[in-house]
């Protein structure tokens, strides 16, 4: 099995995020307002909410031009670190994509992958910190290691949606030292991280999608 994904399959996975970020309005913004500064839910909903209502336009640009301009989007759009640190993954998405018409397993690893390192560069933040690369991270090795060893992707999909869930899980024992809830990080042991939750809704989404786009091989 495999999968193939283009721009009109992206913009249809981002309306899924953008409704499920609107759902969780009340519980993003109760555990951010644990740990930081209670605006990551806002600044959320505003940056999937201007991508997704630019869908008719985006869906029909290639690939990449569409991750450059999801990117855009999310830096002027958007307040707060999550708005730079979306927007350079994005921009590091539509570099790895050039050229491509759609996203295999192969190429969405890779991607996955690519918008990692670009979060840990451009915050300075590595796995263990407490933020959003606490799920995006371990979920990207899994799919790595799986693809690696051929496991079948009705299985491997799962498994990817169960580590970011994992991953977000864990940041409740982790003390913050990068981002705004680092400065009360003693608060914040025993809170999850938001923005690893939304992270991990976003990863959680697009496996499904994969899954649920599974075409023989
Ligand atoms: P801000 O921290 O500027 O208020 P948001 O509230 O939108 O921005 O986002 C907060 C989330 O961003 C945190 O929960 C954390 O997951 C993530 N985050 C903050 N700083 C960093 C960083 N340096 N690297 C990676 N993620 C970070
Ligand atoms: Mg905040």
């Amino acid at each position: 099995m495999t999968f193939h994904m283009d721009s009109k399959n992206y913009m249809e996975y981002i309306k899924l995020v953008s409704k499920k970020i609107t759902e969780s309005k009340d519980y993003i913004t109760e555990i951010d307002a644990a740990t930081g500064d209670g605006d990551h839910w806002v600044n959320m909903n505003m940056g999937f909410t201007a991508i997704a209502n630019s869908s008719a336009e985006l869906e029909n640009l290639k690939l990449s031009d569409m991750f450059k301009k999801i990117g855009k989007n999310f830096i002027s759009v958007v307040g707060g670190s999550s708005g730079v640190l979306y927007g350079s993954a994005y921009l590091e998405a539509a570099k790895l994509t050039a050229g491509a018409s759609h996203l295999t397993p192969e190429t969405l690893c890779g991607v996955l992958e690519a918008m990692t390192n670009a979060i840990m560069q451009r915050g300075n933040a590595k796995p263990g910190d407490k933020t959003m690369i606490d799920s995006i991270y371990p979920a990207v090795q899994t799919f790595r290691l799986g693809l690696e060893e051929g496991t079948d992707l009705t299985m491997l999909l799962p498994a990817v949606k169960q580590s970011a869930i994992d991953g977000a899980e864990s940041t409740k024992n982790m003390v913050a030292v990068k981002g705004r809830a680092y400065y009360q990080a003693d608060r914040s042991i025993s809170h999850i991280d938001p923005g690893a939750v939304t992270m991990s809704y976003q990863i959680g989404i697009l496996m499904d999608y994969a899954l649920e786009h599974l075409t023989p091989a």
